[in-house]
């Protein structure tokens, strides 16, 4: 067989094959998980999120050395009209938006009386309202095509609440009912809506706060790691953001045709208690 055949043959297995997506913050960690499993299954990504140019150039080309075309949009998702951009440019520059992954997030974590105005307004706007704007302006076009899939990273905390972080856990908690409402009014027009719960993830953020708890508390990465971070997750170990990737692609895929306004955990069981 020759090689363009093959190439074909490989192209046109991929489930993603002629799929354009959005993953909103996917510069680091999760999103970027979720990037290079969409762009290995063969969808255009756009790509999203801060970064210096030399990141942005190297993920641009890295995911569309995986699959097919990768583009950068730097759209400031604290703004409901550049949310609003970042889906409209999609869908001009490619003819189309199948996939939408809100995933971009912000944490601080402080109690509530200290809790500073303008982090609580940050955070709602980037963790809540941003998927708001992105979803309102896919929706026309996912229904004219009578295609879509959304996906949102809500968190254990969309769930479960821990103390200082409530502008997070109010926000995540938001997101899985925006996720119902958005599925129920979607739900005849092939388009699903559904949030993904991780526990805790490795991802750069992450792996930053164990060597400063380490030094700030006075004990090991393993005893940070067990007793401080996965204290709540009995399985002891981190979601990889591979894994993330990999349910979000299945999420996207044909068998997930009917699982639609759902809060899908990874969390290592935490949230099983
Ligand atoms: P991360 O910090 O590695 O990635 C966040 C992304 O958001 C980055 O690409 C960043 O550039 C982008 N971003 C930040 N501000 C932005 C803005 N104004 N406009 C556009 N993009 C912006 O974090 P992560 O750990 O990968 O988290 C991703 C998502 O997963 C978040 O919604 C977070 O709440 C959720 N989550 C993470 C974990 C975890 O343990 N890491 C657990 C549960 C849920």
């Amino acid at each position: 067989m020759d090689m363009p055949a093959v190439k074909m043959m490989r192209d046109s297995a991929k489930p993603l094959d002629g799929r354009v997506a959005i993953v909103t913050g996917s510069t680091s960690g999760i999103g970027l998980g979720i990037a290079r499993a969409f762009a290995a299954a063969g969808a255009d990504v756009v790509l999203n999120g801060i970064a210096d140019q030399r990141v942005i150039d190297e993920l641009c080309s890295e995911c569309a050395g995986l699959g097919k075309r990768a583009v950068y949009d730097g759209a400031n998702l604290m703004e409901g009209d550049a949310c609003a951009g970042l889906v409209n440019n999609t869908v001009q520059r490619f003819g189309r938006l199948d996939i939408l992954v809100n995933n971009a997030g912000i944490q601080h974590v402080s109690p509530i009386e200290d809790f500073p105005v303008e982090k609580w307004n940050a955070i709602i706007a980037l963790n809540l309202s941003a998927a708001f704007h992105t979803i309102r302006t896919a929706m026309p076009v996912m229904k004219q095509a009578g295609f879509g899939r959304i996906i949102n990273v809500a968190s254990a905390h969309a769930l479960v609440a821990s103390p200082f972080k409530s502008a997070y856990v109010s926000a995540k908690h938001a997101i899985l009912g925006l996720t119902k409402t958005v599925a129920l009014e979607a739900a005849r027009d092939g388009i699903t809506c559904n949030a993904i719960c991780p526990g805790y993830v490795w991802t750069p953020l992450v792996e930053k706060q164990i060597d400063d708890t380490a030094k700030a508390r006075g004990i090991t990465r393993d005893e940070v790691i067990n007793n401080v971070l996965l204290a709540a997750q009995p399985s002891k170990r981190f979601a990889t953001v591979e894994e993330l990737g990999d349910l979000a692609l299945f999420l996207s895929s044909p068998g997930a045709t009917s699982i639609t306004g759902t809060a899908i955990s990874m969390d290592g069981g935490w949230t099983a208690q």
